[in-house]
Order: structure tokens, then C-alpha cells, then sequence
């Protein structure tokens, strides 16, 4: 830190408020989280410096011993955690796993299915303004109006009408377990491959206390960010590698035998150039942090959290989606509350409680504007939050909302967060 505060104030300055910011708020946003100060020490150090374009062992650039022993780790750890046959720990993002995903599995063109962006599902799942949209087919699946569920009825019906090559299932504000197994029946009934995005619950997939995709579905897609506490990054996986069924070309090693193969050579050269080693040797030690036994309760204590807070949200008469969480997401419909998505993010980050307005299922408004806020317990479970601090963020956050106009109650809401934020500290040095 001495580098930066001599070597760049402006920067040194920022990132200090940046600290205090994350030390001193609630963060209820359910795809962030806090990595270990073990993480952020790989994240940080000099394995940003190496370029390492190819796989362990099959580099395109010299001195790579080391970087090659850091990805084996990550790979060898991820494979352990999920019981999965093949990983690549290279995508950048979670989009970019996404897009290397889609871009074996499907041609452009081909139709996809994969659940409503207002219903829960991810940009990357077909939205018009993302590449998803753009090469391809999508037709979106919904949730059921009565139980804020996937509604599977209709996702049969609209299998049988579009004949997809692929369905995507999992999302960004979708509160219950993926539903792995009634998907595989849909896919099978059409011949469609089956693809889970499992960039949220992930963390919860690892400790067995979420269901798991690996023997249902063809390809599995993450982040590494949100649920398993790792580095901000992708990864792809699958149960079981199978052979290829296209007869597709790779783009450098010509005939390929296997799915992995195709999987690997479209992550690079395919979308992406040198992986980034630093992040990748940071997501092992996240994996190897999350096959520690403490990571099981940090994960059971998520859902406990979420699920009191549900429950505490549910006796204020807040309207939740699917009337409850089976995960760490709650999905609350402000429609009865006579207040947007909007300004209930606006006035409970003035409280220094950070959530972020989304689109409820069947919502009659933008997504710039929306009826719902999405909130999630897994940064605050980090910091050692519990049931007693739940009682008391919901009881904010209620007060908040009924008080969006009346500043003085907002200040002291915010006074009171940054005090119980003071006792759950964070980075403490
Ligand atoms: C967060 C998320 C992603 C994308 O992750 P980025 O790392 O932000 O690109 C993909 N799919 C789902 C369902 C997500 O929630």
C-alpha cells in the first residue's frame, strides 16, 4: 500500500474510499461478496506479468513452469469441489464462459431457450443488446404468475414449438433451486442440449446444499465471484466430457475427438487471448478455501440468513417472489408498497444499505425504473453477520422505505448501519 500512497496519491486516495465504503455500508447486493485476504494477495501479485496463451504444458510462450503448476492447482481443486471430468479456469468473466459455451454448442442462428431477462434470467441468455441476442435464436421461457416458479408446462409447449438446439437454464434473481432434473427431461424430450449457468448459487452447488448439475446437464458455467467467494472471473465444466458430435474443427489442433477440446480451443485462441494467471491462481486458492469444511457452514449460514430475512421481510407484508429463498436471493415485489425499484435503491443506499432495483416477473415497468429490489446474504454472512444483525437490516430497511422522504430518519438509519458495521470489520488492517 506504501507503493501506491508515494508512488500515485490520486489513486492511493480512491481506493481508501473505496475501503471505507465497503468497511462502512451493508452490502445486500446477491452477487457480490468479500474474498479472503489470501485471494486478493494472489490477485494482487506478480503472476500479472506473465503471459501463458495456451494450456499447461501447451504454451505459446517460454518460463511458464510456475503459471502451469498454479492453473494444474486450480483445475485439479475445481474438478474435486463440483465432482466434475473436465474444467477450464481461463474465461475472463462469466459472460465470457457464457459466450464460449454458446459459441461450441450452437451456429449462429440456431434458437436457443433460456429464461426472461424480467423473470430472473442473465443478459447472456439472449438479451437483444448482448452477443447472445444478437447471434442467436433465443426464446425466452417464464416463471408461473402464482408460484414465481419456472413454469414448466409452458416450457414443454414452447420446446415442442421451437425445437431449440440448446436450453440455458439458471439466472441473476431466480430465489429457488434450478430445477436441473426437470430440464434434462424437457431437453431430452426435444434433443436439445442442456446448458446450466449456475454464476449465483455456485458456492451453495459446492457444499451439497444446492442441487447439482453435473450428472443433468451437458455444460455447467460460473463465475467465481459471487457464491464461491473467489476472484472476479468465469469458469466452464462438465459432468462428464463426451465425444464430439458435430465432427467440428478446432481452430489449431484441426480434428477433435472430444467436447473438452472444442471447449478449450474456443476459450482461447477462440474469444480470448493470454489468460489472466494472477486471477487464475487466485481462483485455486478460492477452490482450495472452498473445500475447507468452514466453507459448508459459511454456505448453510448464507441460506439461514436469507431465509430469515425472508421471513422477517414476509411479516411486514412485503411481497416476495415465489413467496420465499431455497438460496441466498430474495426477489421483493414493491408493487404494494407504493414505491419503484428505482427510488427504493436510491433511498436505501442514503441509509447505507446497498441493493440494487430488478425487474419483477410480469413487471409493468422498465428495467431502468422496475418494481423490485433484489437482495442477498452472502457478503454480510462473510463479514459474521447473523440472525440478531437480520432482524435489524429488515427493520431498516423497512423504516427506510416508509420514510423515503424524511432525511433526518434516513441519516440515523445510516448512523446506526455504519455502527454495526464497525463490529463486523472486513479487511481489519
Ligand atoms: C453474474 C452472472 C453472469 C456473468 O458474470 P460476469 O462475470 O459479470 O460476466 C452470467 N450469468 C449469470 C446467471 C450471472 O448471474
Amino acid at each position: 500500500m506504501s507503493y501506491l500512497s508515494q508512488g500515485d496519491p490520486d489513486l492511493y486516495a480512491i481506493l481508501g474510499r473505496e475501503i471505507h465504503r465497503e468497511e462502512s455500508t451493508l452490502e445486500l447486493i446477491a452477487s457480490e461478496n468479500f474474498t479472503s485476504q489470501a485471494v486478493m494477495e494472489m490477485a494482487g501479485g506478480v503472476m500479472t506479468n506473465k503471459y501463458a496463451e495456451g494450456y499447461p504444458g501447451k504454451r505459446y510462450y517460454g518460463g511458464c513452469d510456475f503459471v502451469d503448476e498454479a492453473e494444474d492447482l486450480a483445475r485439479d481443486r475445481l474438478k474435486e469441489l463440483f465432482g466434475a471430468e473436465y474444467v477450464n479456469v481461463q474465461p475472463h468473466s462469466g459472460s465470457q464462459a457464457n459466450m464460449a459455451a454458446l459459441m461450441t454448442f450452437v451456429n449462429p442462428g440456431d434458437t436457443v431457450m433460456g429464461l426472461d431477462l424480467a423473470h430472473g434470467g442473465h443478459l447472456t441468455h439472449g438479451s437483444p443488446v448482448n452477443f447472445s441476442g444478437q447471434l442467436y435464436n433465443f426464446v425466452s421461457y417464464q416463471v408461473s404468475q402464482n408460484t414465481g416458479r419456472v413454469d414448466f408446462d409452458s416450457v414443454y409447449k414452447i420446446a415442442k414449438e421451437v425445437k431449440p438446439k440448446l436450453i440455458i437454464c439458471g439466472g441473476s434473481a431466480y430465489p429457488r433451486f434450478i430445477e436441473f432434473e426437470q430440464f434434462r427431461e424437457v431437453a431430452d424430450s426435444v434433443g436439445a442440449f442442456l446448458m446450466a449457468d449456475i454464476a449465483h448459487p455456485s458456492g451453495l452447488v459446492a457444499t451439497g446444499l444446492h442441487p447439482s448439475p453435473m450428472k443433468y446437464c451437458d455444460v455447467i458455467t460460473s463465475t467465481t465471484h459471487k457464491t464461491l467467494r473467489g476472484p472476479r472471473g468465469g469458469i466452464i465444466m462438465m459432468g462428464k466430457d463426451f465425444e464430439n458430435p458435430w465432427g467440428k474443427i478446432a481452430p489449431k489442433s484441426g480434428r477433435v475427438k472430444n467436447v473438452s477440446e472444442l471447449l478449450d480451443s474456443m476459450v482461447m485462441p477462440g474469444i480470448q487471448g493470454g489468460p489472466l494467471m494472477h486471477i487464475i491462481a487466485a481462483k485455486a486458492v478460492a477452490f482450495g478455501e472452498a473445500l475447507m469444511p468452514e466453507f459448508k457452514s459459511y454456505t448453510q449460514e448464507i441460506i439461514n440468513n436469507a431465509q430469515a430475512m425472508a421471513d422477517g421481510f414476509l411479516k411486514l407484508d412485503y411481497k416476495l417472489v415465489s413467496g420465499g429463498t431455497d438460496t441466498h436471493v430474495i426477489l421483493i415485489d414493491l408493487s404494494n408498497k407504493n414505491i419503484t425499484g428505482k427510488l427504493a435503491e436510491n433511498t436505501l443506499g442514503k441509509a447505507g444499505i446497498t441493493v440494487n432495483k430488478n425487474m419483477v416477473p410480469f413487471d409493468k415497468r422498465s428495467p431502468f425504473v422496475t418494481s423490485g429490489i433484489r437482495v442477498g446474504t452472502p457478503a454480510i454472512t462473510t463479514r459474521g453477520m447473523g440472525h440478531v444483525e437480520i432482524q435489524k437490516i429488515v427493520h431498516w430497511i423497512d423504516e427506510a422505505i416508509s420514510n423515503l422522504n424524511n432525511e433526518d430518519v434516513l441519516k440515523r438509519i445510516k448512523s446506526n448501519v455504519n455502527n454495526l458495521c464497525l463490529n463486523f470489520p472486513i479487511y481489519s488492517h
